[in-house]
């Protein structure tokens, strides 16, 4: 037996921290727990923190996860304590199941942070273009990003469904922002965009650590603004400036769900918590009956509702004005984007550089460069406002009126057609 085996079998340690694969059928460390000391003279307690992982680990991943309760036959008078930040109660009954947990108490606070504004919209279908789809929630972003720069809300993007849409996504970016995508530098530590998923939590390496190290950083020393992310980010980070949760399409759980939405507001700020979604979102086989309900609910408060999923039967104590869209309807705008065809984008596209390769001076040119022509397309209405063109691109009154016009006109058109 080695030393430490021995200090502990001699009682000169009070805590042992553990992962369950290094306890669970470790004969060496049976051998010990069944001695005179820890079944006859030590008072033990077990801790199990993180239980939510003893539902979500142990078949493919893990598998000592699904055996912890093994540790109650090898210490049958202890007492257990279960630690989770998200159960809900049927989570919590499950667990208590497969721990073994016959006779226990629960005790639990809300998850739904008082300081987060719930808000639920809809999306455009998947079934028509997955594209327009992911489009929809992401150029809207980028736009407000162009526009406030520094100012703009630490803000993560989950992404539920496939992978691919991360990438694609900060392709987006990288098109759409230019030279902005970048605040100084041109690598990933003055990135103002980044995409965070599995394989950096593999790797564990430099790129993993730069991002984590920019996002919780003070927002005003930080470059990184928005995160497209997996459920990957977040698990074992403190990520306390984050204001702003987007889920592009429902997560699985109503527990996953509240964990992502729960990476906001940690300062203590007034936060945001924005899910998409359409009926191909919520006609997942693998999306919960509460998270179907969640999104098609017209008529419960969102928290009373998210409340409920928990165990607290009571009425939301925050003010309804920043309560959900529910209890204020007006938290919806700013979320709801209006919605431009692929083909009038084209169209507005190739009128808007028409015009532009027009001008023989490079005036233009130099204005409103090409990367920046995508940011007219996503929000053509506003652009109608020559004031608009003058505000954002520095454009003389002339050329400005002219834009307008051209977008003015070839919108009108197609809304006719
Ligand atoms: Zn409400």
């Amino acid at each position: 037996m080695c030393s430490e085996h021995q200090k502990l079998i001699d009682g000169q340690y009070s805590f042992v921290f553990a992962h369950p694969e290094q306890v669970i059928d470790n004969k060496t460390l049976n051998d010990i727990w069944l001695s005179e000391y820890f079944q006859h003279q030590a008072k033990t307690f077990i801790v199990i923190d993180e239980a939510h992982c003893i539902l979500d680990w142990g078949l493919n991943f893990r598998p000592a996860f699904q055996n912890l309760f093994k540790l109650r036959a090898l210490f049958s008078n202890a007492n257990l304590l279960a630690l989770s930040a998200t159960l809900s109660c049927d989570g919590q009954h499950q667990v208590a199941k497969k721990l073994g947990m016959k006779d226990y108490k629960s005790v639990a606070a809300s998850p739904a942070r008082e300081n987060i504004s719930f808000v639920v919209c809809k999306r455009p279908p998947t079934a028509a273009s997955a594209r327009n789809s992911v489009e929809y929630v992401v150029e809207p972003l980028l736009v407000e990003l162009l526009r406030s720069g520094q100012e703009f809300p630490l803000t993560i993007v989950y992404f539920s469904g496939s992978m691919v849409w991360v990438g694609v996504s900060y392709e987006m970016a990288v098109r759409m922002l230019g030279e902005k995508f970048y605040s100084g530098g041109q690598d990933l530590q003055h990135a103002r965009v980044v995409q965070y998923h599995s394989s950096l939590e593999k790797e564990g390496g430099e790129v993993k650590k730069t991002i984590l190290e920019n996002l919780t950083k003070d927002p005003e020393e930080s470059p990184l603004k928005l995160i497209f992310a997996t459920v990957a980010l977040g698990m074992g980070a403190d990520l306390r400036h984050v204001t702003r949760v987007v889920h592009i399409g429902p997560p699985k759980q109503l527990e996953a769900y509240i964990q992502q939405v729960g990476r906001a507001g940690r300062s203590g700020k007034q936060s945001v918590a924005v899910m998409y979604y359409n009926n191909s979102d919520v006609g997942r086989p693998e999306v919960s009956q509460e998270m179907k309900q969640l999104c098609r609910n017209t008529s419960e408060c969102r928290r009373v509702f998210v409340n409920k999923g928990f165990g607290f039967e009571t009425a939301s104590t925050v003010s309804s004005e920043v309560c959900c869209d529910i209890c204020n309807p007006e938290l919806m705008q700013g979320h709801l984007p209006s919605f431009t065809s692929p083909e009038l984008k084209g169209t507005l596209r190739n009128a808007i550089l028409d015009y532009i390769g027009r001008d023989s001076t490079n005036y233009l040119q130099e204005k409103l460069p090409v990367s920046r022509v995508q940011q007219v397309l996503c929000s053509p209405n506003t652009f109608k406002n020559p004031d608009v063109f003058i505000q954002e691109f520095g454009l003389s009154q002339n050329v400005a009126i002219s834009l307008s016009h051209i977008i003015e006109e070839i919108t009108k058109l197609h809304i006719q057609q």
